[in-house]
């Protein structure tokens, strides 16, 4: 069997005519001789009727003290109904469909409710099935435990699902459908002239993931890569062959002139909603709790910068006044600025060539966006800029790298 993992993401699934698009893709696939698994995410973006935000805001506007397990079994519900209604239209079309469960499927978790980890993929009930000629449509984003409880693993969780799956079945290809052509130099939405990536490393794509792009969720590319099976990101509805993620462009057969015709930076991304906590006088004993009371509340923070002159690190916008009250608990007094974004320029290419971060001051200044603060690994260079300014930032770097169409003709 040559199988075939095809993921459609919410609003591949949210109208019947994204769904009719995607029956096509999976139909073609099975007349290319492919037997595909499908995962489907909930249909829809917030608003919605079934989208994953719309069973979030039911649960926090009329039931806030739901317990994990039942919060999980209530978001669950979204792609189990997509899977129940995609299963449908492919009936419709003749092929032998069955929806499974995230459990159904194989997919065993832990119980850490709300961001399960998948432990294990159980292959042979779906090779079973799949042997005897059903189509199987599984619900993204949700697992089961030992005992059975249902889990769902966290945000752009079906990815993850396909990817796992594709792993545990061996699959030809994983690839995920969306209602973009494919991993772009940046977010089409914000940088008109953004352009797709033909190919690219797990390493540079999980590295944009991880840094804002949410096109694909890190989780699945790090799990493909793990288990050596190629992604392609592409179009539900047009045409093109998307973006292929693999070892490097040499192991997906790029020529040289297009390996040649890689510069420092692949892409631009950002994340948007931050605030900066700024903290002065910091005693050496509150130094010691300060990380320690955010991580045990759950805060995650970011763009951290340590040092005798002042403090200073990002949070959630959403999670700002948590924050503040565990700060000023421990005798600080922070200040905050509110209506900030990261945006940060990637590129394995970056790697010790000097003249990255000039380029990128510059681009900046000459666009009128003042940096807030820094931040680099060896592959990124993340700047924080109040969100009103994020547009400009985003669009100086891509052209000032020659990201755009223009460059690339
Ligand atoms: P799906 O519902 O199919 O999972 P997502 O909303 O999760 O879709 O991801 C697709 C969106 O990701 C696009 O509509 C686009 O706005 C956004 N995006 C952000 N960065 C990028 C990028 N670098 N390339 C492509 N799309 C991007
Ligand atoms: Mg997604």
């Amino acid at each position: 069997m040559r199988i075939i993992v095809q993921k459609f993401g919410g609003t591949s699934v949210a109208t019947a005519e994204g769904r009719q698009r995607a029956v096509r893709r999976v139909d073609q696939a099975v007349r290319d001789g492919y037997t595909p698994v499908v995962v489907v995410s909930a249909m829809g973006r917030e608003g919605d009727p079934y989208a994953t935000d719309t069973l979030i805001q039911l649960a926090n506007a009329a039931y806030s003290d739901l317990a994990p397990r039942e919060m999980d079994l209530l978001l669950s519900c979204g792609e189990t109904i997509s899977s129940v209604v995609m299963a449908a239209d492919l009936r419709a079309e003749g092929l032998e469909a069955v929806a499974l469960t995230g459990g159904q499927a194989g997919i065993l978790t832990d119980d850490r409710f709300g961001n399960a980890q998948i432990l294990e993929v159980n292959p042979a009930p779906m090779l079973e099935r799949l042997r005897q000629g059903q189509v199987l449509v599984v619900a993204g984003f949700q697992g089961a435990t030992e005992s059975g409880e249902v889990t769902t693993l966290g945000r752009g969780g079906s990815d993850t699902t396909a990817a796992a799956l594709g792993g545990a079945l061996r699959a030809e290809v994983v690839e995920i459908y969306t209602d973009v052509d494919g991993v772009m130099t940046a977010d089409p939405r914000l940088v008109p002239d953004a352009r797709t990536l033909r190919v690219s490393s797990y390493d540079e794509i999980a590295q944009m993931a991880h840094s804002g792009a949410k096109v694909v969720h890190a989780r699945a590319v790090e799990i493909a890569m793990q288990q050596r099976v190629p992604l392609r990101i592409r179009s539900t509805f047009s045409d093109g062959p998307g973006t292929l993620i693999t070892f490097g462009p040499q192991a997906a057969g790029a020529t040289w002139s297009e390996l040649i015709s890689n510069g420092p930076v692949t892409g631009i991304t950002y994340v948007g909603g931050l605030a900066q906590v700024t903290l002065r006088n910091v005693r050496e004993e509150q130094a010691r709790v300060l990380f320690r009371s955010l991580a045990d509340a759950g805060i995650s923070i970011d763009l951290i910068n340590f040092s005798p002159e002042g403090n200073s690190f990002c949070v959630a916008e959403g999670r700002a006044d948590s924050a503040l009250a565990i700060l000023r608990g421990i005798g600080l007094d922070p200040v905050i600025r509110r209506g900030c974004a990261k945006a940060s320029v990637v590129g394995s290419g970056m790697r010790g060539r000097p003249g990255v971060m000039a380029t990128v001051v510059e681009a900046l200044s000459g666009a009128g966006v003042t940096i807030l603060q820094t931040a680099d690994s060896h592959v990124t260079i993340s700047c924080l800029v109040e969100s009103t300014h994020l547009q400009r930032a985003l669009i100086a770097l891509h052209s000032a790298f020659g990201l755009g169409q223009l460059a690339s003709a």
